[in-house]
């Protein structure tokens, strides 16, 4: 026996579950939008969370990342790991990753760069391209989509922030504390 033919109160549970974790969507007007929720999400980041970024090329991850890098007192330049995978950011309230596996293509290179030796409880891990290392990487606390309108006439992205873990839960509603709502605009 591997469990219920229908519906029962184990996946009940395990649904109920789910259904806790929250998803916000919201409409980023500019560039600068992007960045000031990468700035709201800085204070409600903790040690050991994985946050990844998903969307196309061009799509404002990178920005966002600068926003949060910023609000965190990075006042040296973020650029796209594109080449290095990573990029450490030595800031004094935490240890701080920022990846993008858009040109990661030989698993090996995961153990050779050391990059599981950055997934630690002290350190904070923003994902780009995530997708790419999909079966290495440890589960997400919040998953991120950034997304081109469909509509050519329409400006901005459209951003979903989805909590899949207990700590990204609690970073959501501390995204959302101050105002009720994560405003649309820098
Ligand atoms: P990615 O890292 O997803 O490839 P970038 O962060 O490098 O994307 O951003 C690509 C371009 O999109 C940049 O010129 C940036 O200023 C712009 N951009 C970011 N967010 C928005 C937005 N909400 N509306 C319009 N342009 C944006
Ligand atoms: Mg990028």
């Amino acid at each position: 026996m591997f469990g219920p033919a229908t519906p029962g109160a184990a996946s009940g549970i395990r649904w109920q579950w789910a259904t806790q974790m929250s998803t916000i969507t919201l409409h980023l007007p500019d560039a600068a939008a992007t960045a000031a929720i990468g700035a709201r999400m800085a204070p409600a980041l903790a040690g050991g969370m994985i946050v990844t970024l998903s969307g196309d090329l061009g799509a404002g991850k990178t920005t966002l990342v600068r926003g949060c890098l910023r609000a965190l007192g990075w006042a040296g330049p973020v650029k796209s790991p594109t080449y290095t995978l990573v990029e450490h950011y030595p800031l004094s309230s935490l240890y701080f990753y920022h990846f993008d596996f858009y040109r990661f293509a030989d698993p090996r290179e995961w153990e050779t760069a050391g990059l599981a030796e950055c997934f630690r409880p002290d350190a904070v891990c923003v994902i780009e391209w995530p997708e790419r290392v999909a079966g290495l990487l440890p589960a997400a606390d919040l998953v991120v989509t950034l997304l081109h309108p469909e509509r050519a006439d329409e400006a901005g992205r459209w951003l979903t922030l989805h909590a899949a873990t207990e700590a990204g839960e609690r970073c959501l509603t501390a995204m959302t504390a101050t105002t009720g709502d994560v405003p649309p605009t820098a």
